[in-house]
């Protein structure tokens, strides 16, 4: 890695006008215990634009009502907001049809709606490979499939960087493998994953492919035609946008065979108690009613992201990251886990004889929001040895003053506990 070596020069460099940009966020500004928020933990909610909270707020104000039922004006304007926002998520990630975009809770919930309707059709002896990277949204929803199908859970290995063997991986791939569910970007380390790679090899083998997006879309540009994978999931709330809302993206002739996941209002076309028939895609699989609100406003989300532009948003994070990590490699008795070459956005670590969350606790009285913990992917922490780890993760907001003072307040977390 090239980092540069003082914060001016990282500073000059940055594409964004982060001073301009952080106005837009109204939360940023505020200080906690005194100091000014220093928020490094947008790998678990990033905070929102004024423009998605607006638009929520507006949401309420002026046009609710349910979508895809009534006649009246104010329902046709919510559906036609709710809508516009799925032709808004199938631009953002360049989907070939607006019926491939299902809303759902989260990235989570889009996990288990392919596990649970895709998986229906598992055997015994039908295997399922992840990573040992994964998120345990994207482990426990498979294990449960297999304890239901008699299927196998197979685990690709990491390296001690953190990145996948792809050697491995390769080799566990064969006839029986039927999905394939990897992350593009993973939380606990940052490791960018080669997908275009993965997603060819396991194509090969036969099987379809999930991509666990939640912390991709926010950081990569994504374009689910170019990947070829069979599922996409993400959640609006890592996007800048609201939680309670994220995206299932799945090949119309993939999602038309499935199953529907769950029962109940506009899933349906025609319900009689001797059989139901089902709705057209996407609403087969959007049973009940959906978080309207929500999806509007991811919609505002994604459009504001589009606004400041998302290379231009990868290389501000890209700077920050190299900036952190150059001078993290200073401080001794600092363990960086997750050193992948490629990488994104995401600082984790140890501190010689300092448990993460004093590191934490520290972090805190000098105003630093950090991720300490497992990050949900114990696995991980299991393959480094280590209980828990403190994360910094970074976003389109976020400055080299504030990974200064991520800096500084680890100094000060050694003193207090060295
Ligand atoms: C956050 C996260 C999830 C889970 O997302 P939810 O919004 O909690 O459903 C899954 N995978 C990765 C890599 C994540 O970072």
């Amino acid at each position: 890695m090239n980092a540069p070596v003082n914060g001016s020069s990282v500073r000059a460099g940055l594409p964004l006008n982060v001073d301009r940009l952080r106005q837009d966020f109204p939360l940023l500004s505020q200080t906690v215990h005194g100091k000014p928020l220093v928020y490094l933990d947008n790998a678990a909610t990033t905070q929102k634009p004024r423009s998605v909270i607006e638009c929520e707020a507006r949401y309420y104000a002026e046009m609710n009502a349910n979508v895809h039922r009534g006649v009246h004006t104010l329902s046709q304007r919510a559906t036609d907001a709710f809508e516009a926002a799925r032709d808004t998520v199938q631009r953002f990630v360049n989907a070939a049809r607006r019926e491939e975009i299902v809303f759902v809770r989260g990235t989570t919930e889009a996990i288990n709606l392919v596990a649970a309707s895709y998986g229906q059709r598992f055997r015994p002896g039908d295997e399922i490979l992840i990573t040992e990277m994964e998120h345990h949204s994207n482990i426990v929803p498979w294990q449960l499939l297999c304890e239901r199908s008699g299927a196998v859970l197979r685990v690709a290995p990491i390296d001690d960087t953190g990145a996948l063997r792809v050697d491995a991986f390769e080799r566990l791939l064969g006839p029986a493998t039927r999905l394939v569910a990897v992350t593009q970007l993973s939380n606990a380390l940052g490791t960018i994953n080669s997908l275009p790679e993965l997603i060819a090899l396991a194509h090969a083998a036969g099987a379809v492919v999930l991509v666990d997006g939640a912390q991709a879309v926010a950081h990569l540009p994504v374009d689910v035609q170019a990947l070829d994978c069979d599922f996409y999931a993400f959640s609006g709330h890592k996007l800048y946008g609201p939680t309670g809302i994220g995206v299932l993206y799945g090949k119309a002739a993939l999602l038309d065979a499935m199953p529907p996941y769950q029962g109940g209002g506009d899933m349906i076309r025609e319900v009689t108690f001797a059989k139901t028939s089902y709705n057209d895609l996407p609403y087969k699989f959007e049973a009940g009613t959906p978080h309207i609100a929500g999806a509007i406003a991811l919609a505002a989300a994604i459009d504001y992201v589009a606004g400041v532009g998302l290379p231009a948003i990868a290389a501000h994070e890209q700077a920050l990251l190299a900036y952190a990590t150059e001078q993290a490699a200073g401080v001794a008795g600092l363990r960086l886990i997750g050193t992948a070459r490629d990488k994104a956005s995401i600082l984790s670590f140890t501190v010689d004889g300092v448990h993460p969350h004093d590191v934490g606790t520290i972090l805190d009285s000098e105003g630093v929001a950090v991720r300490t913990g497992h990050h949900c992917a114990m696995p991980v922490m299991a393959r480094f040895g280590v209980p828990a780890t403190v994360r910094a993760s970074f976003a389109l907001y976020n400055t080299v003053d504030e990974v200064d003072a991520l800096l500084r307040a680890v100094h000060r977390a050694q003193e207090v506990f060295g």
